[in-house]
């Protein structure tokens, strides 16, 4: 299991011997002495001598940077709910009262949907490795701690699909990234209500962003106006005229003055930001499923064959990943059947 092999390390001559004990069933074993990390023979269990046992001095200040951003993430997300239907509600039904129960339909079932996937994927654990007996010999059966290796901060068996996050203080099965901003990791247990935060927050904001470009068109008269000026030119000019008009207008209204407009203004430039950010998230997650991996699997598996790679990239992953394996597999064979009978 070491990256150079023993010789390599301390020269082919040198013989001394060493016993040690694996850490998974307690059987001790001879190793030469320029052999730290071995695999047991009996569990399968990796020791590897080199890994201390470290200390997280940091981690008061991790937990309280999480914190700190979660409680301005759900800030944010009530300012954005509560400030969206006090800003836009008036103005939309004061156009028309079916327009009005229609808005009102569609931002229940987003703000409902972005807080209840946001609370799955910040207050779940992200994913406890499975337990298991280790630790003397009768305990363990043959092959059973296969690949583990001992986590040395929580002085446990971790597993090969398990990571530790330091900012946890756990290990995390599966873990994809720790994310400051739900204050938890990204592991098998939630990674599906992430996504589906990630979808319905891409949806909400893009929603408050039209929503409150369109009530802020519609409370100031001289923006209207003044695109109604622009009407003719063409070219090079249109872009400078229209943000120089855009800004006159702007200045000129009452919008300006108005703390219903300042809101609307706010939410227009903090969901059009915020947009950017989640979806070029939300596009590399879906590609790492796509390619059937996770954003900690991509970085160590970087070296690895390409040929590989290409295999395992498959819109099924993310069929998959969502659940709805049965129906598509279904859905799919009989199309593929009904087309067969229809060629013949
Ligand atoms: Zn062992
Ligand atoms: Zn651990
Ligand atoms: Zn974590």
């Amino acid at each position: 299991m070491a990256s150079s092999s023993p010789e390599e390390q301390c020269g082919a001559e040198v013989t001394d011997n060493y016993e040690t004990t694996c850490w998974g069933c307690g059987l001790r074993v001879m190793l030469p002495s320029c052999a730290p990390v071995f695999k047991c023979g009996w569990c399968g269990a990796i020791t590897d001598q080199n890994k201390k046992k470290r200390d997280q001095r940091c981690f008061g200040w991790r937990v309280l940077r999480d914190r700190c951003f979660l409680t301005v993430v759900i800030l944010f997300m009530f300012f954005v709910i509560f400030g969206g239907v006090w800003a836009i509600y008036p103005v939309v039904f004061s156009i028309s009262l079916l327009w009005g129960i229609f808005h009102s339909i569609i931002t229940t079932i987003l703000a409902i949907a972005t807080v209840s996937f946001f609370s799955l994927a910040a207050f779940r654990c992200a994913g406890t490795p499975p337990n298991i007996l280790w630790g003397s010999y009768p305990t363990g059966g043959k092959g059973d701690l296969e690949n583990y290796t001992l986590c040395h901060y929580c002085t446990k068996p971790k597993s090969p699909r398990a990571h530790h996050c330091r900012s946890c203080g756990k290990c995390i099965l599966d873990m994809d990234h720790h994310c400051p901003f739900i204050g938890n990791c990204v592991g098998a247990a939630n990674h599906h209500s992430f996504i589906c935060f990630l979808i319905s927050a891409v949806l909400s904001t893009n929603y408050v962003s039209i929503m409150s470009a369109y009530a802020s068109l519609h409370m100031s008269p001289p923006f209207l106006y003044s695109l109604g000026r622009l009407k003719g030119t063409t070219g090079r000019d249109l872009a400078w005229k229209l943000l120089n008009e855009i800004f006159v207008a702007f200045l000129r209204s009452a919008l300006f003055l108005s703390s219903r407009g300042l809101v609307l203004v706010y939410l227009f430039i903090a969901s059009v930001s915020l947009q950017i950010g989640l979806s070029i998230l939300l596009w590399q997650q879906l590609s790492f499923i796509y390619q059937g991996k996770t954003y900690l699997s991509n970085l160590s598996s970087q070296t690895d064959n390409e040929e590989e790679e290409e295999e395992k990239k498959d819109c099924q992953n993310l069929v998959r990943f969502f659940g709805f394996q049965y129906f598509v597999t279904r859905f799919l064979s009989n199309f593929w059947v009904t087309r067969k009978r229809h060629n013949k």
